[in-house]
């Protein structure tokens, strides 16, 4: 995982929410959406911290994002699904 370049990042949820991943560092850049998402539940701020820091604090990666994804990767694939930042969302908040 790096510095996913700008024009990359459109087509990802990240996009939205904070504007870079750089391994080891904590910081969270958060966007515009991120203060308009709902503060609990499926895709909010709880969710996006939890998410993020997913990240930093176990090296997760974005192997696949949504709920229904993130359920289907948990099911048939749970070794990646472990590696999954958004199964780490869902699981605390979704
Ligand atoms: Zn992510």
């Amino acid at each position: 995982m790096g510095i996913i370049p700008f024009s990359q990042q459109a087509v990802r949820k990240e996009f939205f929410f904070i504007k870079t991943h750089i391994p080891g560092d904590t910081t969270i850049w958060f966007c515009g959406a991120f203060w308009a998402a709902p503060a609990t539940g499926a895709d909010s701020k709880a969710g996006t911290v939890v998410h993020e820091h997913s990240h930093s604090d176990a090296n997760t990666d974005d192997l696949t994002y949504g709920q229904t994804n993130a359920r289907a990767l948990a099911t048939s694939k749970p070794d990646q699904a472990v590696r999954n930042a958004d199964n780490y969302e869902y699981y605390a908040g979704g």
